[in-house]
């Protein structure tokens, strides 16, 4: 929500998906509201699953560690951010920050945090809430997400996509460092 603000102002050029994109943000949106039964009531509190602490705080770093890629991300893609499959009136192609290794930061740094309020909640119901609309979201828009790319940035996107993993960076086999001098 922070980081809708004042994005009206930045024109939209493509839109692809409309409907299903929206309902899939607000399905997302929708999975979150245990959350809030989970902090504020006992409602749901029977479908614990017993993790010892030790794996309860390394969900809260996973959360923590989640949190700074999502800001990191959401630095380096700017204006060029949507929360739908959108290109904007002068929309480029963003490659540095997180975008430098991965293609989908934002989407990973979202099952980061997923994977961090499972394990800290230790809560059936916060985990399938949060994850499945998640990981369906994430299923349905992938494909378009990257042809609608490619369609707007062409083989830009393509030699991008050779340099980069979609959530997990590519490993890179390096040269031996004196082939450097040969
Ligand atoms: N999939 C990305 C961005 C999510 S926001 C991530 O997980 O970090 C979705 C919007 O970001 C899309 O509408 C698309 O227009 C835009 N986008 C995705 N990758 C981009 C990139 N490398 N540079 C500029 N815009 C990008």
């Amino acid at each position: 929500m922070y980081y809708q603000r004042g994005r009206r102002k930045f024109k939209r050029a493509v839109v692809k998906h409309e409907q299903r994109e929206k309902f899939l943000y607000y399905l997302v949106g929708l999975g979150l509201i245990p959350i809030l039964f989970y902090l504020l009531t006992s409602w749901i509190d029977t479908f614990r699953f017993p993790f010892p602490p030790g794996v309860r705080w390394l969900g809260a770093g996973l959360i923590f560690a989640g949190d700074l890629l999502f800001i990191w991300s959401h630095r380096a893609l700017g204006r060029n951010w949507s929360p739908v499959l959108e290109i904007r009136k002068g929309h480029i192609l963003v490659t540095s920050g997180p975008y430098k290794f991965i293609r989908h930061p934002m989407y990973a740094a979202i099952f980061i945090i997923g994977i961090g309020i499972s394990l800290f909640s230790s809560n059936w119901i916060v985990a399938l809430s949060y994850m499945l609309p998640v990981i369906f979201m994430y299923l349905i828009r992938i494909a378009d997400e990257e042809k609608m790319m490619i369609e707007k940035f062409g083989d830009e996107y393509r030699a991008y996509m050779i340099r980069t993993g979609r959530l997990i960076p590519k490993l890179r086999i390096s040269r031996p460092f004196y082939k450097r001098y040969l």
